[in-house]
């Protein structure tokens, strides 16, 4: 099912407002809190709902979903019912003919319903605001980069993440040594003491991401971090609105390989800390042992910015809770020989000065 919240005053789509934490009419200034929005959702459903039992039920009444054409499901936008075409993992989306939020309801319900999400903090003017200055710090990037056409085109998006609590232990054995020199008449006397050195580590962690869309380059929401997860609050389909959100590609169980790669290292590096006040140490052996506690299907708030520029994607994206941002800066050629030439200027000038000192 296609679903948009409209406003109870006016009739409008309402949006989720990071600022106000509420969902906003942007005609008419009513607002609502996100479980004001879902009663009155569920309201409506019910008053709908016995209006069908009361009916026959209308047997031309189309689905909300109705073909597919390649990989795309079209589905009917619920406020112009234009065509909206979607892939099959989009959860929440926009018109392109009249700009109003969608949200593919049956992406996120019931097993698909995510159990926490942690709400846009970064507003959009916010979001442009840290990604012009960072590229301004920038001397030698492009103009085209942060140009007003460009900060546009920023979207912010639910990205779909596993949470994972995890128990995890390490046995390690390692040969260290512990030198001591001393001068006795015209000697110098080297003692080396050799240890066989156990540790038994142990340790929970909890909460640690991995973004479960495909179409999420990992290296980039890996860096994304850190979430506060205190701030993350139970899933509403109220939050979506005015957002767009992806569903789940890999499955928890898909996802753990590399998570467990994560924890294994970190358990590791815990277990090695331990051993200090060595000349040398070397592990010899190691045996690492994880349990998988739990998984919970969480939406995070990404700002995402992609810009196609001499044929190579550039991929940017914002924390949508803390405004970290993650990305590299490219290097204008024109502005890179400007700048070549005037540090080519200054050179001259300090060797000219030089010159004079000199004489
Ligand atoms: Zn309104
Ligand atoms: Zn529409």
């Amino acid at each position: 099912m296609v679903k948009t919240y409209k406003c109870p005053g006016c009739g409008a789509d309402m949006k989720y407002d990071a600022e106000a934490k509420k969902l906003s009419c942007e005609y008419c200034e009513t607002s609502l809190t996100v479980d004001e929005a879902k009663a009155l959702e569920e309201t409506k459903q019910q008053e709908a709902d016995d209006k069908d039992s009361e009916e026959v039920v209308d047997e031309t009444n189309e689905a909300d979903s109705y073909g597919e054409a390649g990989d795309f499901i079209k589905y009917k936008c619920a406020t112009c019912g234009a065509e909206l075409m979607t892939d099959e993992h989009t959860a929440a989306t926009f018109c392109n003919y009249c700009g109003s939020p969608n949200l593919l309801s049956e992406r996120i319900e019931g097993e698909k319903t995510p159990a926490m999400l942690i709400p846009f903090k970064i507003t959009k003017e916010k979001a442009k605001e840290i990604y012009y200055t960072w590229c301004k710090k920038g001397a030698l990037t492009p103009g085209e980069f942060f140009s007003q056409s460009t900060l546009e085109k920023m979207s912010a998006i639910y990205v779909p993440f596993w949470l994972y609590d995890y128990g995890a232990n390490v046995k390690m054995r390692a040969h260290c040594t512990r030198v001591r020199s001393e001068v006795r008449g015209n000697y110098r006397y080297t003692h080396t003491s050799h240890y066989r050195v156990l540790r038994d580590v142990s340790a929970e962690y909890l909460k640690i991401p991995a973004d479960a869309s495909q179409k999420m380059p990992d290296d980039v929401m890996d860096k994304l971090e850190p979430f506060n997860y205190g701030e993350m609050t139970a899933f509403e389909m109220p939050y979506l609105s005015g957002y767009m959100a992806e569903k789940y590609n890999f499955t928890s169980e898909e996802m753990a390989k590399r998570v467990e790669a994560r924890v294994a290292g970190y358990i590791s590096q815990e277990g090695r800390s331990t051993i200090n006040g060595y000349s040398t140490v070397a592990v010899t052996a190691k045996n690492v042992w994880l349990a998988k506690r739990r998984a919970s299907y969480v939406m995070l708030p990404v700002w995402m910015l992609t810009y196609r520029y001499k044929g190579k994607e550039h991929i940017f994206a914002i924390n949508g809770q803390t405004g970290k941002l993650v990305g590299k800066r490219p290097i204008s050629a024109g502005k890179c020989l400007g700048w070549y030439f005037g540090m080519l200027g200054v050179f001259t000038l300090i060797s000219s000065l030089v010159g004079v000192f000199v004489l």
